[in-house]
């Protein structure tokens, strides 16, 4: 079959600070380059179409995949741009009804049927792996044996037959690198010290997280159980690429990079051997690190670190279920200083039971720590499937869910929650007051503006999008 897999545009939804976004993390999107591989594999003709690299409007993305005259369109959305996804599948419902459009992603796997509007003639819900191929088959024959494929959802008539979730990938190494041949490796640049904007790739080294945080949705969309690639099979992809495509920087996605100190030892040995001269970075947890590990990764090439801080105030800290105490995150940035580590991090505002005076803790926490070069500050946004969205739903902490229309669940433009009497608007002025302040430091305005370059810094200050 002829297929076209789509992601649609995000970082437009980021109001004012849209720049930063573009700058900081167009990011070449791994689940549909590990599914154009497994199609292509099978035998069907895939192409891949990025909005987000090639900044289209959902409307030019239509027309560019009318253009190239697929039979079946994928798309993969989370919640914020969920309604992306359904533009682009509307307009090529009107304007080519017999195309069958696909969707997949975070959202319509937690919400089902209530996700499964008509302009999908099918969903998958959860990872879409395992089942990509015989779905393919079965749109090959027809459509003949759908209702028998775990994951899948479609119509019979006036009725929406869900099949639940599709099975886990139980071996990630079984999986084909994804089909890095369809991406423009040329649009996905990151700013390396040292290397200025270099191509990048993302990668996952893992699947799965045991933890509990509040307003995060890992552990229900890809499991509690850690699921890992094997660390030869990570060297091979990226001797791949390296050889390739010379890309020399790669981002690892995994919601824990280092869950598993001794697979990430020896992966860091191996990728030593290969002598491949590539950096990388990741995101972890300040209690999973010690300098032992950090001091390997670094001799390896790990050149930069975000350690999720989420609030300065010890009491949301416990409230949000972080289980990450303030001294082990003072500790893991003293080492990323002795060590010459990038360091970043994420914070939020907007928390459960948080107050003003808890969101200026956490800019006065933050300031304190001269290694963190630059932070973001979003705001919580409760995503369906977070323990925050049911918290928000029943009225918990402070909390006031104020609306259902998911395009408003943003982090930086949006907002659908009220927290102890503040308003979404409310918040929104007090995130640029405090994100302002909070890098109003030597430091952090020189690491800000590498980052994400002068007139992206400038346009979020000014607020203009
Ligand atoms: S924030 Fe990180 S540690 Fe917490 S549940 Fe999500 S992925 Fe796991």
């Amino acid at each position: 079959m002829r297929l076209l897999l789509v992601q649609p545009a995000w970082s437009d939804t980021h109001g004012s600070f849209s720049a930063m976004a573009k700058r900081h993390a167009c990011v070449p999107p791994l689940g549909i380059g590990y599914l154009a591989s497994l199609a292509r594999k099978a035998g069907h003709e895939v192409m891949i179409l990025d909005a987000e690299a090639e900044r289209l409007t959902d409307k030019q993305a239509a027309e560019i995949i009318l253009a190239r005259k697929p039979e079946v369109v994928g798309l993969s959305a989370t919640t914020p741009i969920y309604h992306k996804a359904c533009n682009i599948a509307r307009h090529l419902k009107k304007a080519a009804p017999q195309i069958i459009t696909i969707i997949g992603g975070p959202h319509i796997s937690v919400l089902g049927e209530e996700a499964f509007f008509p302009c999908f003639d099918l969903a998958v819900r959860g990872e879409a792996e395992m089942i990509f191929t015989a779905l393919l088959q079965a749109l090959e024959e027809g459509g003949r044996g759908l209702d028998a494929i775990p994951g899948v959802m479609l119509r019979r008539g006036q009725k929406v037959l869900d099949q639940g979730w599709g099975p886990k990938v139980p071996d990630l190494d079984t999986l084909p690198f994804p089909a890095w041949d369809l991406y423009d490796m040329s649009a996905y640049l990151t700013h390396v010290r040292g290397k200025g904007l270099v191509p990048y790739a993302t990668m996952n080294f893992t699947r799965g997280c045991p933890f509990k945080c509040v307003f995060c949705a890992a552990s229900v969309l890809e499991g509690k159980k850690l699921r890992g690639r094997s660390p030869r099979n990570v060297v091979a992809e990226i001797s791949y690429i390296k050889e390739k495509y010379n890309i020399s920087h790669i981002c690892f996605n995994d919601s824990t990079l280092t869950l598993r100190p001794d697979r990430i030892k020896e992966f860091c040995s191996l990728l030593m051997a290969a002598n491949l001269q590539v950096t990388w970075e990741g995101w972890t947890r300040a209690n999973l690190v010690d300098e032992e590990l950090l001091s390997i990764m670094k001799n390896a090439g790990f050149v930069r670190v975000s350690f999720g801080i989420e609030t300065g105030s010890p009491r949301i800290l416990k409230l949000i279920r972080k289980e990450v105490s303030h001294e082990d995150i003072r500790r893991v940035y003293r080492l990323t200083g002795k060590l010459g580590i990038e360091a970043t991090c994420s914070a939020m505002m907007g928390h459960p039971g948080e107050t003003e005076a808890d969101v200026w803790e956490t800019v006065r926490f933050i300031r304190s720590i001269p290694e963190i070069e630059y932070s973001p500050l979003s705001i919580a946004v409760p995503y369906p499937g977070t323990e925050l969205y049911r918290l928000a739903k029943r009225g918990e902490h402070g909390l006031k869910l104020l609306s259902e229309d998911y395009s408003q669940y943003l982090r930086y433009a949006g907002g659908v929650m009220q927290v102890n009497g503040m308003s979404p608007k409310y918040l929104r002025k007090l995130q640029k007051k405090a994100l302002l302040w909070m890098h109003l430091t030597p430091g952090k305005i020189m690491g800000t503006i590498r980052r994400f370059g002068f007139r992206a810094t400038i346009r979020a200050v000014l607020g203009k999008s």
